[in-house]
């Protein structure tokens, strides 16, 4: 198997959510702790006009991320008790939940806020790309559960042919930080 990677096409984008309240239903999520996050993106303003009354030029478009499972994670190295591994068939990077202890400096390392610190168990945590689904041959809940089929998953090099390769958009830390194995589709308001 090759490094696995997510694609998000942002321009189908509604920010319902649906892809991080599966997750954390999966996951068995507390308040507060979520593997994948919508972020919004918002600009402009309503301008009242003496001529034509209220005018706007406000944008707005959403950004679903998890863990990019990263070619060069900054969480691997951060960690002092070596609970972070990547796994070499297929890219994904997860936390062992026997070794961490909580010291949360994978927290502090990811650009991307990926790992979650559980407060309860004294542990962090994050997505793990579904794996036990993805060895029955079913999808990560998040891509099975967006009603826009704005997430899709694979081989992130089959992504990248299929649809570019963009994985930065403005707002977003710089791929040259970690390399994320994310391909975007950006919306169309969206700066890069
Ligand atoms: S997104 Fe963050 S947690 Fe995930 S592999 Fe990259 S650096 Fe590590
Ligand atoms: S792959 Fe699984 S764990 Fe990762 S964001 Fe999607 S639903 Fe959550
Ligand atoms: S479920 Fe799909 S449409 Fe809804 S926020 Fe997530 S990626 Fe966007």
């Amino acid at each position: 198997m090759a490094q696995l990677g997510f694609y998000i096409n942002q321009s189908l984008c509604t920010g319902c959510k649906a892809c991080s309240v599966s997750c954390k239903d999966k996951n068995n999520l507390d308040v507060g702790i979520n593997f994948r996050r919508v972020y919004s993106y918002e600009n402009g303003t309503f301008i009242q006009q003496q001529s034509k009354g209220l005018v706007q030029n406000v944008q707005a478009y959403y950004y679903s991320i998890a863990c990019n499972h990263c070619t060069n994670p900054k969480c691997i190295p951060s960690c002092p008790t070596g609970a972070i591994t990547k796994k070499k068939e297929s890219g994904v990077v997860t936390i062992d939940q026997k070794v961490c202890q909580g010291a949360q400096l994978c927290v502090k390392a990811c650009p991307y806020g990926a790992p979650q610190y559980n407060p309860k168990e004294f542990k962090s945590d994050k997505c793990d790309f579904c794996m036990n689904l993805q060895e029955k041959g079913e999808e990560p809940v998040c891509v099975s559960t967006c009603p826009m089929r704005a997430i899709e998953f694979g081989p992130v090099e089959k992504l990248r042919k299929k649809y570019g390769s963009i994985s930065q958009i403005k707002g977003m830390p710089k791929a040259s930080i970690t390399h994320p194995n994310i391909v975007i589709t950006p919306h169309k308001d969206a700066k890069l």
